[in-house]
């Protein structure tokens, strides 16, 4: 990538930069296919074909009639996932290879290869269960040991499906939704326990034997920062308002909320909220701000200002430098083992419920 011509590009008003956008998809039509997820900034969701959630815009991608090029604005493992879920035909690029997600790159695959081997030695079957916001890596770790992968949305399902195949679940790479996953389907809170890869055997030896589900370690520091005294904060000073958080925030916080749900689940309940409303929401900063100007006539606020910095790196200058060298720039590759059983984790989650 020429960093400099990036940079030239970035500097370029909104409005010019949107017009060179979209002269760059008129020259491609139908062979484009540009993807947005929703915690991008506003200018870009207007410019793409799809806005959602990670897996739904693989999804479309794979769907859609033509795509041969796909440039998925969002972080390196959603490019990777539509990657996997692409027609053989098509190849993904992503504006800027350095954007991972730094949940996703919590669990790298030596670690949760050792971490594994480790807890072969426990009784019973244990299940490999990853979040939808993993490496690609990960994900085919899951496929190839019988286990599957979730979303916000089937993390429950998953957890069912799950307690049929084993005794407990292995659950990567965000404690949090796994956490109030597992107290949601109604496991006593002391089967629960963490499994710290930097710290000897876990650190908790004693209690994986008796646990039903072991929760990697990692968090998402966006959702992460969502605290007990912001819910307070909003209960004070308006307390007519709807509180309305991820489940990637601790359980803590999700306790004491309205409602709780995907980014998905998030924009369909604001959706449904009336003119005069007024609504906190406990998730990514940009998904709060464009809800807001959709519903400019209900309160719609943050519940906390937590930007998702990754997220952030995708800028209207790189998208366009993409689309100004589609042809040329290095392409999301996943070698052909990893696709594979990536794919046969994604088939399990698929056969168990339509997401
Ligand atoms: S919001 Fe959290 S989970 Fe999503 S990409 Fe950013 S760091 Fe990763």
């Amino acid at each position: 990538m020429d960093l400099g011509r990036i940079r030239t590009l970035e500097a370029l008003p909104e409005e010019e930069a949107a017009g060179r956008i979209q002269a760059e998809r008129d020259r491609f039509g139908k062979n484009l296919c540009v993807l947005a997820h929703l915690y991008q900034r506003k200018k870009i969701t207007e410019l793409a074909d799809f806005v959602g959630d990670s897996y739904g815009l693989s999804k479309s991608a794979a769907s859609f009639d033509g795509g041969k090029y796909i440039v998925f604005c969002g972080v390196r493992f959603m490019a990777e996932s539509a990657a996997i879920l692409a027609r053989p035909e098509q190849v993904v690029l992503h504006p800027d290879p350095e954007a991972g997600c730094p949940m996703a790159d919590m669990a790298s695959l030596d670690e949760v290869r050792r971490s594994w081997n480790s807890l072969s030695r426990l009784s019973g079957t244990t299940v490999p269960v990853t979040y939808m916001n993993s490496t690609a890596d990960i994900k085919a770790f899951c496929g190839e040991r019988g286990g599957t992968i979730c979303t916000s949305s089937n993390a429950s399902k998953t957890f069912e499906w799950a307690f049929q195949q084993g005794k407990r679940i292995f659950f990567l790479p965000d404690e949090h939704l796994g956490r109030n996953t597992a107290l949601k389907y109604g496991i006593d809170p002391e089967e629960i326990v963490v499994w710290d890869p930097e710290k000897t055997d876990g650190g908790e030896p004693e209690s994986y034997e008796e646990a039903k589900v072991i929760l990697w370690r990692g968090y998402c520091p966006v959702h992460q920062k969502f605290t007990v005294r912001d819910v307070e904060h909003v209960r004070r000073f308006y307390p007519k308002a709807q509180i309305i958080v991820h489940p990637e925030v601790p359980a803590e916080i999700v306790q004491i909320a309205d409602a709780v749900g995907s980014t998905d689940y998030i924009r369909k309940y604001v959706a449904k909220t009336k003119p005069g409303d007024q609504i906190f929401i406990g998730t990514e900063i940009n998904l709060v701000q464009n809800l807001a100007s959709q519903y400019p006539d209900r309160l719609i606020q943050k519940l906390h200002r937590s930007l998702c910095l990754t997220m952030y790196q995708i800028t209207m200058g790189r998208l366009l430098y993409t689309l100004e060298n589609l042809e040329t720039l290095e392409r999301v590759v996943v070698p052909e083992e990893v696709r594979h059983f990536s794919r046969v984790a994604l088939d399990r989650m698929l056969s168990l419920t339509a997401v």
